[in-house]
């Protein structure tokens, strides 16, 4: 797609508490669209993909997925067709929210489906009947998280922010960032992921991707559920970005900061931590959801 190297990426230091060190690693400065860690999980796939000669990239996604976004942009900018098969029929008759709209700019063939059909996505039958309708497609996930991209993750972690930190923080949504994270992590270091829906699931589905103990999910800041907001999260966003100028959505990251600073509050860290903060992008929803 296009490299990247670790010195291009911004950290920024918060001035949480006076007994601790936090700092943000700015992943969503790497590209408008391909943000955050969206990037690090298409890269291999995308890869993958053009080596094993797949003419188009089909993955899944809801109206406002990051994910579809940074699909749809980077087969723009790699000239490689786009399919997204995106949940909700009754949109096909509705003007398109910008995520959408942005996605189909970049050429990508947007299919609706049927919540039905939708739920199907992960069933090897259906994938299997996606295959025979569209032959040339290699297919992503939702989310993009498989293997290759769990392996994309682990290059989040520089050498040096494994010497840096003690406690690495993201925001969780399939579970597959926070994998990359645990498996790139150093022995020392603890990792804690902040789920942005409600689930048990996700520790099983974590537990399929890393063998690694040394991470923990902090269930409590979801919200009520997945793209579910209240006034006291975007009161905090608000605040959050007014007082250190970083940009935070409330899908992801407002939900993981807010949680990160609620731990700091009941002095969950020993003094002395030294915390780093995944910014993992997804901004390009800001506008369709304010
Ligand atoms: C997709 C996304 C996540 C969740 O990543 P997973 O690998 O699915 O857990 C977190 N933050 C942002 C901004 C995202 O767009």
């Amino acid at each position: 797609m296009f490299t990247l190297s670790d010195q291009q990426l911004p950290y920024h230091n918060i001035p949480a508490h006076p007994d601790l060190r936090l700092d943000i690693k700015r992943l969503d400065l790497i590209h408008p669209l391909i943000s955050g860690n969206k990037f690090y999980k298409l890269k291999d796939n995308i890869r993958t993909a053009q080596q094993q000669g797949y003419q188009q990239l089909l993955t899944f996604g809801g109206a406002y997925s990051n994910h579809i976004a940074a699909t749809a942009a980077a087969g723009k900018l790699l000239n490689i067709p786009t399919i997204g098969i995106i949940r909700g029929e009754e949109l096909e008759h509705q003007a398109l929210n910008p995520t959408l709209t942005t996605a189909q700019q970049n050429g990508m063939q947007l299919h609706f489906v049927s919540r039905q059909e939708y739920r199907q996505r992960h069933e090897a039958e259906y994938l299997a009947r996606l295959s025979a309708k569209f032959p040339y497609a290699y297919i992503i996930p939702e989310g993009g998280t498989n293997t290759l991209a769990v392996q994309g993750c682990q290059e989040i972690l520089s050498e040096k922010d494994l010497q840096t930190y003690d406690v690495i923080c993201c925001a969780v949504g399939t579970g597959g960032t926070i994998s990359g994270l645990i498996n790139a992590s150093a022995e020392h270091q603890q990792v804690i992921g902040f789920p942005a829906l409600k689930g048990d699931f996700l520790i099983q589905d974590i537990q399929h991707w890393t063998k690694k103990s040394n991470w923990l999910l902090v269930q409590d800041y979801h919200f009520g559920g997945y793209a579910k907001v209240t006034p006291a999260l975007l009161d905090f966003i608000q605040r959050f970005e007014q007082q250190y100028q970083i940009p935070l959505e409330p899908i992801y990251t407002g939900k993981m900061l807010f949680g990160l600073f609620e731990l700091i509050k009941q002095n969950y860290f020993v003094k002395g931590s030294r915390i780093l903060v995944i910014h993992s992008g997804g901004l390009q929803g800001k506008t369709s959801l304010s």
